[in-house]
């Protein structure tokens, strides 16, 4: 259930360069995949309940990231490059 949608999700993320900042506003209905704003509650296009999770958030859960400042990461990072955090496998 989850696969499409993040895989699109993170294919048009990637394509409009959101950053964390922008994709922290906007979260995705998951069933027309409309992106929208994180303050509403029902998407405008199919009329159905929105999840809660933001497309920051979805991104965080599918990537890996530094558990002290979320900062999305590459899987190699051994250290953190925003807050120093050192990363344990
Ligand atoms: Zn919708
Ligand atoms: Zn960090």
């Amino acid at each position: 259930m989850l696969s499409t949608y993040e895989t699109t999700r993170i294919e048009s993320m990637e394509e409009f360069g959101f950053g964390p900042n922008e994709m922290k506003k906007y979260k995705v209905c998951s069933h027309c995949y409309t992106i929208t704003s994180t303050e509403l509650d029902v998407c405008p296009v199919c009329s159905k309940g929105l999840p809660q999770l933001s497309l920051y958030e979805l991104y965080a859960k599918k990537h890996f990231s530094c558990p002290h400042c979320k900062t999305v990461l590459s899987n190699d990072c051994r250290y953190c490059p925003q807050c120093g955090e050192h990363l344990l496998y």
